[in-house]
């Protein structure tokens, strides 16, 4: 097998190259319907609940927030480069806008994972330019209420 085979790059088409781009900047974008109002990931062409075309969805920019729904702690993966990152913790998280998303849990100690725990979009750089929605603990700003006035904002 080659050295260099990746199996955790995505390959951006048309389609999805806003989406590409807007990770590279820090940004999750969902698609959202026109027609029926509801958002779905990952990205589709036409709304997968009521098959509106795509004149008809359009992207808009998460919030970001999310509760983890469910998880599971990998310590073994042959495929490159998930073989140098174990343990890591896949996910799949209910993003406050409503769609379920496949994705991985960081800083976080396998321990402290609860179902229904708040997280927060963060990105990782997979490769020059390519960066990929990963969750963290927390919640930003919106929960900056229940922060304490010494927490420092990284
Ligand atoms: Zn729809």
């Amino acid at each position: 097998m080659s050295g260099t085979a990746r199996y955790d790059l995505p390959e951006a088409d048309d389609f999805t190259r806003p989406y590409w781009d807007a990770a590279a900047e820090g940004r999750l974008l969902l698609r959202r319907c026109g027609d029926c109002g509801r958002a779905h990931h990952y990205p589709r062409e036409f709304c997968p609940y009521c098959w509106a075309g795509e004149d008809r969805v359009t992207w808009e920019t998460a919030s970001g927030r999310a509760t983890l729904y469910t998880w599971s702690v990998i310590h073994r993966n042959d495929l490159p480069p998930f073989g140098t990152r174990v343990p890591y913790t896949a996910a799949v998280v209910d993003l406050a806008e409503g769609p379920r998303m496949m994705t991985e849990v960081v800083a976080c100690e396998a321990a402290d994972l609860r179902i229904g725990m708040p997280l927060t979009v963060t990105f990782r750089e997979a490769a020059d330019g390519v960066c990929v929605a990963v969750f963290r603990p927390g919640q930003g700003q919106s929960s900056s209420r229940t922060q304490e006035p010494s927490a420092v904002r990284r």
